[in-house]
């Protein structure tokens, strides 16, 4: 079919009609939630729970390139990494506000796309959309989420909760997303050279979905609620291992030994990173946007995490006096250190 998109410019709705339109059909699973989208606050009733609130802010051309991010999938992934720092703390994400700064580039289909995401991440992961705010802007796409989540006072699990003789743990597997965006990076700069090429992403399906679709990990902290293990500190990698492990150490005010071959790393991560040239320990230790968890429990839980599927221990945790270390199969010890995924680059 060769049927000519519909394109609605923003000023022929006006900023009320094209928020009806976006939030037209927003359901809400939480109890908490009383009042939602449509006045002029969300109420939230987080009952005996403490209430968790962070926020991200997304710039086109700083985090994000839509000349190949979907604005579907940024919708989707906006919400998931505000999600994953709620889970991160071993709460329950619960509620999102979503605020947008569109020029006229996007027209209401666009947003409509970018909505669609947004709300198949609602879905996904049982969060109320009961917020937000819209305003134009003079360029490209600015993209707020804040999310709200509740969790019991006792369950709450900070950075700064790891003991000596711990152990570390990993969720999934590292560098993928790195990798991802690596390939599709590699692909616009071949599209940029010659516009009729065929992008070559065959094999690497699992490392564009890392990036392009990232998922947070509440499984992974219902299963360790069920088995009775509360980590003793945790967070969520989106800066890669090597700059989170030292988030946990300064805050904990311990030291770490992780171990090279234990470092979970996918097979397509490894094949690209050959293919490009890349050491895929790399990619792991120092790539970003992987939002898998990284967490400590007591050695007495060691049985209860070797038995999870999607969590692999890595290595334990030391007196801070003994620094921060990663232990390769031969040769000598190479300290961690952190050189986090940061995207902002201040120049002069
Ligand atoms: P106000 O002028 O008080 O800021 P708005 O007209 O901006 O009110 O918003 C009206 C309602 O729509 C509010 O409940 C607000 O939270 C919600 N809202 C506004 N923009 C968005 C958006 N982009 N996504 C979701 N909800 C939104
Ligand atoms: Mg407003």
């Amino acid at each position: 079919m060769s049927e000519k998109k519909e394109r609605t410019e923003l000023y022929e709705l006006g900023e009320f009609r094209l928020i009806d339109r976006l939030t037209q059909d927003v359901k809400t699973h939480n109890k908490s939630t009383v009042v939602g989208v449509g006045d002029d606050a969300a109420v939230i009733s987080p009952k005996k729970k403490r209430s968790l609130v962070t926020t991200d802010l997304l710039l086109e051309g700083i985090h994000f390139d839509l000349t190949y991010f979907p604005l579907k999938h940024l919708g989707y992934k906006a919400v998931v990494v505000n999600i994953s720092d709620i889970i991160a703390m071993n709460a329950t994400p619960t509620q999102v506000l979503v605020s947008i700064g569109i020029s006229k580039r996007f027209s209401v289909e666009d947003l409509e796309e970018l909505y669609s995401g947004i709300k198949l991440a609602c879905e996904r992961y049982k969060v109320d959309l009961v917020g937000g705010d819209t305003s134009s802007s003079y360029t490209g796409l600015t993209i707020s989420v804040t999310a709200i989540g509740e969790a019991n006072p006792d369950d709450l699990v900070y950075r700064n909760g790891a003991k000596v003789n711990d152990l570390i743990c990993v969720t999934g597997n590292l560098g993928a997303a790195y990798m991802g965006l690596q390939l599709l990076e590699r692909e616009k700069q071949v599209f940029i050279a010659n516009p009729n090429a065929q992008p070559q992403f065959t094999g690497y399906d699992y490392l564009l979905e890392r990036i392009l679709k990232p998922e947070a990990h509440l499984n992974v902290i219902e299963q360790l609620r069920d088995k009775a293990v509360k980590p003793t500190s945790m967070i969520d990698i989106s800066d890669g291992l090597s700059s989170e492990l030292l988030h946990i150490c300064k805050n904990s005010e311990v030291g770490c030994r992780i171990y090279y071959e234990k470092i979970p790393i996918d097979e397509q991560t490894q094949e690209l990173a050959k293919e490009l040239g890349i050491e895929p320990h790399i990619a792991a230790l120092n790539g970003g946007e992987d939002y898998e968890l990284l967490f400590t429990v007591a050695l007495a839980d060691f049985e209860k995490v070797a038995a999870m599927e999607s969590v692999t221990v890595i290595g334990h945790i030391t007196e801070a006096a003994q620094g921060a270390y990663l232990i390769p199969p031969q040769g000598e010890e190479i300290k961690i250190t952190a050189q986090g995924w940061n995207e902002i680059k201040f120049e002069d």
